[in-house]
């Protein structure tokens, strides 16, 4: 299905610079900040630079050169916020079933405590 960007959403404004971020890693094509409302000790989103709403639509409409930023991105701040050893979750929400709030591909790195599994009873 063809996916329409939300060029207002919140990540885009942190993109373009109109709204402050606490930045983790910046890569050619990706940003890494940490969440406002973090749900774990370490809780970052990594989002490409390019306009994409959820993991489905990066995987059809990337560019192999932004899947591999991403990709690498992704591993490089779990390196650099020490999360290998004990352990951490990615997630990445997409579109009403998933409760994505935010339109613009994110991964939330959530590691530092016991994170229970993975999803909570409906
Ligand atoms: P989602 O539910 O879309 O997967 O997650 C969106 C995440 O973005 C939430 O964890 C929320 O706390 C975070 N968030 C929303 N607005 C902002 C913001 O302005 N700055 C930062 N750093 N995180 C935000």
């Amino acid at each position: 299905m063809p996916y329409s960007y939300d060029d207002q959403n919140i990540f885009a404004k942190i993109l373009r610079g109109e709204i402050p971020n606490d930045t983790v890693l910046e890569t050619g094509h990706s940003l890494a900040f940490r969440d406002i409302h973090p749900q774990a000790p370490t809780h970052v989103l990594v989002i490409p630079k390019g306009a994409y709403v959820c993991y489905d639509d990066f995987a059809q409409n990337a560019s192999d050169a932004e899947i591999l930023d991403y990709t690498r991105a992704i591993g490089e701040v779990c390196r650099l916020m020490k999360v290998e050893e004990n352990g951490f979750r990615l997630i990445a929400n997409a579109g009403t079933a998933g409760v994505q709030e935010v339109p613009h591909l994110h991964v939330h790195i959530l590691a530092g405590r016991p994170l229970g599994r993975m999803l909570a009873p409906a």
